[in-house]
């Protein structure tokens, strides 16, 4: 048999310090002036010590030549062409997969976030020891006021319903060291809304307060279709709420019923009920209560089921003082 050709290796040998991770869909006309300003950026913190990742969300531009070009000028570019569009998390997921620095930066290619805020993020990550610095948007420029109002509402019952403690008016725009991304990426599920799952992970996390600028180009890529995908797997990743409604509501609806059964049964034994009444008004009101309880029932059941399938890690080690003679399962 022939020797096996050697795969292809992405990531340079020596992990840098810094890593950017960026997710493209339909940028072409944003990447020459984000590779400027992104590079100029990590130099001025790192030096010559970091990489660049860009990912190409199967645009229908020519972001995809663009990078390659980039690529071929600058070593510290690395560019991934994913085989369609994966949508802008999974997108995301790649490029973090794929990058190896000590420290990770989230940005969107269209440069609403800033990258010259790298230097004040990481002075805040290594001042207050952190493993998360995350952009907490103050104001947003050039949005329409649909999309200020449906995300403000959006991280409002996100933080409502969930059980994990996701920061509200943040994105994907943030700071993580090694082991939190390590965490992140030891997180198996497939609807993935990685700013809860950042979140979920813990560690140390703190806020970095920014203005949202304008797209530098071209137009969102978040329709209302998209933010409404992504609206439920946030909730339905990070709570059963909804589940739990539903047996709540069997239980509610079964007390009803009991009421409703002494209502029938007075109009029974008044003999003001006419012929029939009575035990189809019993039927009906019994059946309806008992399914949904019993459907409230199988909810509850089926939302621990989906939690265990995700086959998240239990929990996660931050730090050990003292010596550990049992396994250090998960340890960082
Ligand atoms: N994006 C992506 N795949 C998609 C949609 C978006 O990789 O299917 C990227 C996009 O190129 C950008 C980031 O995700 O870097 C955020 O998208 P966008 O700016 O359109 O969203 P908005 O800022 O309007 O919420
Ligand atoms: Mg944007």
């Amino acid at each position: 048999m022939h020797p096996r050709a050697p795969t292809p290796t992405l990531s340079p040998t020596v992990a840098p310090t810094l890593s950017i991770v960026i997710p493209c869909y339909n940028e072409a006309a944003c990447l020459d002036v984000l590779h400027a300003r992104v590079s100029a950026a990590a130099r001025a913190v790192v030096g010559e010590d970091y990489e660049i990742v860009l990912i190409n969300d199967g645009s229908r531009d020519d972001s995809w030549s663009v990078m390659q070009r980039l690529s071929a000028g600058d070593p510290h570019l690395v560019a991934i062409n994913l085989s369609r569009n994966h949508g802008h998390q999974l997108a995301l997921t790649a490029g973090l997969d794929l990058c190896s620095g000590a420290e990770i930066l989230i940005i969107d290619a269209d440069l609403q976030d800033p990258p010259e805020l790298l230097g004040e993020m990481r002075a805040t990550m290594h001042a207050q020891a952190a493993d998360v610095v995350y952009a907490v948007r103050r104001r947003r420029e050039g949005e329409t006021l649909f999309k200020k109002a449906t995300a403000a509402a959006f991280y409002r019952v996100l933080d409502r319903v969930t059980d994990t403690a996701i920061p509200v008016d943040t994105g994907d725009f943030r700071l993580m060291s090694r082991r939190a991304l390590d965490a992140l990426l030891s997180l198996p599920e497939q609807a993935r809304f990685i700013r809860g799952m950042v979140a979920w992970v813990g560690f140390r996390q703190v806020p970095f307060a920014y203005d949202r600028a304008e797209r530098h180009a071209g137009e969102t890529n978040y329709p209302l279709a998209k933010m409404i995908r992504l609206a439920f797997d946030a909730v339905t990743g990070f709570s059963t709420a909804p589940l739990r409604w539903a047996s709540h509501l069997g239980l509610a609806l079964t007390g009803v019923s009991l009421l409703l059964i002494v209502y029938i049964a007075i109009g029974w034994l008044s003999g003001s009920a006419v012929a029939g009444w009575t035990s189809t008004m019993l039927v009906n009101v019994v059946i309806g209560a008992a399914q949904m309880f019993v459907l409230g029932m199988i909810g509850e059941y089926l939302g621990r089921l989906y939690i265990e399938s995700k086959r998240r890690p239990l929990y996660l080690v931050a730090d050990v003082a003292g010596p550990v003679r049992g396994r250090a399962t998960l340890g960082f």
